[in-house]
């Protein structure tokens, strides 16, 4: 995942709360006739170049790009503003 801030794009409310979906692979055996699964290896973790970022405010997941872009388009000021208009 990269270090980078999210914002989601579309409650654009939420900048902190996040769940990451993990991809896994499982290798299993299955029964030809019947489609019974009879072995099913542990899971292995899958790097994924870029994993899918879930939003815990509104539940919306996406590519985790478009939530670093949506926080490049609409930076979090550092210090409170005071628009003057
Ligand atoms: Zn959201």
């Amino acid at each position: 995942m990269e270090e980078k801030a999210y914002f989601c794009p579309n409650c654009r409310s939420n900048r902190t709360k996040f769940r990451v979906y993990a991809t896994t692979s499982q290798s299993f055996m299955k029964e030809p006739v019947t489609g019974e699964i009879y072995s099913m290896a542990d899971p292995v973790p899958v790097e994924d170049a870029e994993p899918t970022i879930g939003c815990l405010v509104c539940g919306f997941a996406g590519n985790e790009m478009r939530f670093v872009k949506q926080a490049e388009r609409e930076p979090r000021m550092a210090s409170p503003t005071n628009p003057a208009y």
